[in-house]
């Protein structure tokens, strides 16, 4: 069995089961799959990015993952934060002036796509630190 997020032509979110991917395909065709909220039969399938489909595992909800990564991602923004100097939008600037100092305390900042990558070309250790996903409700 599988189970697809499905959303109707006027945006109706609901999901359903199928015994394979084929039988989706050939009961959509035919009209047999309904939204049951207004009974359109114009379904299609909710794109998924994979992290989000493959966090979702047994006995355990998608809202109780996405609670657990946040957990994580905060407690790596607040020690980021306890341990490193923040050096703001000078960061690539900083990075190199400190890169063969071996005292130099960590530092975090902003920095673009374009100068994390030359700092990398220079050998300088720059790691991306993810966005806090948002709060829901
Ligand atoms: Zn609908």
């Amino acid at each position: 069995m599988i189970r697809y997020d499905l959303v109707c032509a006027q945006g109706h979110l609901f999901d359903a089961w199928f015994s394979d991917s084929g039988s989706y395909d050939r009961q959509a065709a035919a009209g047999l799959v309904e939204c049951p909220v207004c009974g359109s039969t114009r379904v299609r399938k909710q794109l998924m990015t994979p992290a989000v489909a493959g966090a979702r595992r047994d006995g355990e909800s998608l809202a109780e993952e996405t609670a657990k990564l946040r957990a994580v991602v905060q407690a790596l923004h607040e020690h980021v934060r306890r341990e490193a100097e923040y050096v703001g939008p000078r960061f690539a600037e900083e990075a190199r002036r400190r890169a063969h100092r071996k005292d130099a305390k960590p530092i975090w900042g902003e920095a673009d796509g374009e100068e994390v990558r030359s700092l990398r070309e220079e050998g300088i250790e720059v790691m991306p630190l993810p966005p806090l996903p948002e709060k829901k409700n």
